[in-house]
């Protein structure tokens, strides 16, 4: 709503050929793009609605290495080391989306930010504290704070967190544009209001068909189509839920917090907030278990209303007013990692699923994890977010 549709692409009337065909023009879709192009593919990129206008135009864009599932719990799914793992390369992408904004022309703003993690309730505090352990065992740089401490930097009532370094925030949705629009000048290979609504897979790459009857012919497939790519996975990989999200009216400066943090709880479902442009506060969570669009849009009104009391529960200081709210949808995975790379029912294609709450940092890991396998090089990361794991 802030940006508009910030940039216009054609939808396809004829048929064409590529070498690489990525379905979905959100920020997973739009940065597999530049990594291919980087790379020397002949990438063509697809998308049913304006670019950028599924999820990522409803983000917050918290860019955290601390996933929806702790670290001690994570180490509980997959292994120890290979939570760790996942950890550091959801904080190596946080730098990576760094120098992919510096390098854009003109330089994308990006900031890099602490982030607070604090225990919602006195019983969660044990928890959160052996979490804070973990992560100093294993080199992450993070601060036990008590709840005097909190209180005395932030402001902010809890029983005790993790303050972080390496977060960072982004537009999610201008950034999308603004990766596309790094490749715009070399001809129409960006193409919205074309619904892919049939693929072939042959025996040397795949056919695609849109809604209009036009065919793609790409030796290569990326499917990025968000929460709506289920249906392209045979057996169920994530729960799709409804998230509400506000933007309040400004803010006073004075009444703002430590370093611009990026807050959030140990609560199930979470709220987080930020300070977005113009000192106003960005706050979301509030998250049902289920996807119907008519009743999580009928609810906005009320979650909004929650949003704003849990928020003044926590921030006593700050009375905030609601600016504009809105809703979207989320995939949760049964170990909060992302689904990356292939599947033998579909040759030739590739996914880039990144799901959760950080869905973000999870499509920087996809790009370049699909990128190496298109490159034919080994990727020592991509069995974390296997199909099969
Ligand atoms: C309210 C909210 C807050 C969030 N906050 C954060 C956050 O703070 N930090 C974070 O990291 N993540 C956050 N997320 C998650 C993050 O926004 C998503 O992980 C990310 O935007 C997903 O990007 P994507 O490109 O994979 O999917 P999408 O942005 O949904 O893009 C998929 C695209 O595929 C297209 N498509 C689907 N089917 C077809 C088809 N058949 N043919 C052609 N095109 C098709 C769709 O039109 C869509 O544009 C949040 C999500 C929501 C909803």
């Amino acid at each position: 709503m802030k940006d508009g549709i910030v940039a216009t692409y054609p939808s396809l009337d004829e048929n064409i050929k590529t070498d690489i065909a990525i379905m979905g023009a959100g920020v997973s879709g739009a940065l597999t793009a530049y990594y291919l192009r980087n790379s020397g593919f002949d990438v063509a990129v697809f998308d049913r609605r304006h670019a950028g206008m599924g999820s990522t135009a409803a983000s917050t864009a918290f860019l955290q290495y601390e996933i929806d599932t702790p670290l001690t719990k994570l180490s509980a799914y997959v292994g120890k080391q290979n939570a760790v793992k996942s950890y550091r390369l959801c904080r190596k992408a946080i730098y990576d989306i760094e120098s992919i904004c510096k390098k854009l022309e003109p330089a994308f703003d990006f900031s890099i930010r602490p982030s607070l993690h604090y225990a919602s309730f006195k019983k969660h505090r044990g928890e959160l504290y052996n979490e804070y352990v973990m992560r100093r065992e294993h080199g992450f740089n993070a601060e036990w704070l008590e709840a005097a401490d909190v209180n005395k930097i932030f402001g902010l009532d809890a029983p005790g967190a993790i303050f972080s370094a390496d977060g960072g925030e982004v537009d999610a949705y201008m950034l999308t544009h603004a990766l596309l629009g790094a490749f715009r000048h070399e001809g129409h290979t960006i193409f919205s209001n074309t619904t892919i609504s049939d693929i072939s897979h042959e025996r040397r790459g795949v056919t695609l068909t849109t809604a209009t009857g036009h065919t793609i012919k790409a030796k290569k497939l990326v499917i990025a189509c968000g929460y709506e790519s289920q249906k392209y996975v045979p057996k169920k990989i994530a729960e799709i839920h409804a998230t509400y999200a506000l933007v309040s009216e400004p803010v006073r400066e004075d009444l703002l917090w430590h370093k611009n943090s990026l807050m959030w709880e140990t609560a199930t479902p979470y709220m987080y907030f930020r300070i977005a442009d113009k000192n106003r506060i960005l706050l979301g969570g509030k998250d049902d278990f289920f996807h119907n669009p008519q009743i999580r849009d009928a609810r906005i009104k009320r979650k909004t209303e929650m949003l704003i009391h849990s928020f003044s529960q926590k921030m006593r200081h700050i009375n905030l007013k609601a600016d504009f709210s809105w809703a979207g949808a989320f995939g949760v995975t049964k170990d909060g990692l992302p689904y990356i790379g292939a599947i033998p029912e579909r040759p030739h294609t590739y996914f880039a699923l990144g799901y959760g709450g950080n869905g973000i940092t999870f499509s920087v890991i996809a790009a370049e994890i699909i990128r190496d396998m298109l490159l034919k090089k080994k990727n020592e990361n991509a069995h974390l977010f296997d199909f099969n794991r």
